[in-house]
């Protein structure tokens, strides 16, 4: 029987593959088989992760794109061979009291994270709808993306609106065959927030406040994302699926049973 979760004979591009959660996919499609593109502005550190999964005879590739610059974005996408699946990972983040932003930071922020993805799931998306042989889009999104943690509304109105964007483009592109559905990492530990996870006080309340008290990482994503990507998920679309240690969905509480 031929293995519902291979990647053989797909194109994957990972927006945002440079570190963190986007390489960890990357490197997770590249093993499931998919010849892999991995995009971002830092050419020096995609050249290299390519390599490097070359090296352990993997398909993979390096791409410009920057998400906030909309001739990148056209660049990149016109360069493009046939793409099979596009995870769109690339994201920024801002830590601050709500009255506090101002409108540059506002738009730095929106512009990476929903704008800049919302073009190049539009060039993708029209170029698979046209080749015909469907397609899967992976939005990461966040617990942002359904829960209200304090001080995350720009990135929250990002996170949100991706979901949101999952669940009409599911229904629109279904005629298409081309499955969309959405990621919501938990805590998982990056560049994106690696100073602030050093606070001890951060580290005792996750241990008291998740199902699975340890830290996420990358790696922990990968393998959700070859699962949305694979032809095992065909009939999975429109779906979010948080991976984050129960943090969602779980509460733990002080009491013990007797027996
Ligand atoms: P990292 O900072 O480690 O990685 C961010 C990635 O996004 C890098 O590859 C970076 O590439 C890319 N990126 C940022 N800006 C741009 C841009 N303008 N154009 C192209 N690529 C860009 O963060 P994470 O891995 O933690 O985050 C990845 C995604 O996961 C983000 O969308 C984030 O919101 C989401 N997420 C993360 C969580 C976490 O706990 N870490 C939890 C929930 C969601 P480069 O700098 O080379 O351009």
């Amino acid at each position: 029987m031929k293995n519902p979760f291979s990647l053989d004979g797909k194109t994957a591009l990972v927006a945002g593959a440079s570190r963190g959660i986007g390489l960890a996919c990357a490197r997770s499609f590249a093993q499931a088989g998919a010849r892999t593109i991995l995009a971002s502005r830092d050419m020096k550190a995609l050249e290299g992760e390519a390599a490097k999964l070359r090296d352990e005879g993997f398909q993979a590739e390096a791409a410009k794109l920057d998400v906030a610059n909309s001739a990148s974005i056209q660049e990149c996408a016109a360069a493009l061979p046939d793409v099979d699946i596009l995870l769109n990972c690339a994201g920024i983040n801002l830590r601050k009291k709500f009255e506090t932003y101002t409108r540059e930071e506002y738009d730095r922020v929106l512009q990476t994270n929903l704008h800049g993805i919302f073009e190049l799931t539009q060039l993708v998306g029209k170029k698979m709808i046209e080749r015909g042989k469907g397609g899967k889009v992976i939005f990461i999104g966040s617990m942002m993306s359904v829960l209200g943690l304090p001080y995350l509304s720009v990135y929250g109105i990002t996170k949100s609106a991706l979901w949101g964007l999952t669940r009409i483009l599911a229904a629109e592109w279904g005629r298409h065959n081309i499955q969309v559905n959405c990621i919501a990492p938990g805590f998982i530990l990056t560049d994106l927030n690696r100073d602030m996870w050093q606070q001890p006080v951060l580290k005792n309340w996750l241990n008291g406040a998740q199902a699975n008290p340890k830290m996420g990482s990358g790696e922990d994503i990968g393998p959700s994302a070859v699962f949305l990507a694979s032809p095992g998920a065909d009939y999975i679309t429109g779906q979010i699926l948080a991976v984050d240690g129960g943090y969602s969905t779980t509460a733990n509480w002080p009491f013990e049973p007797n027996a």
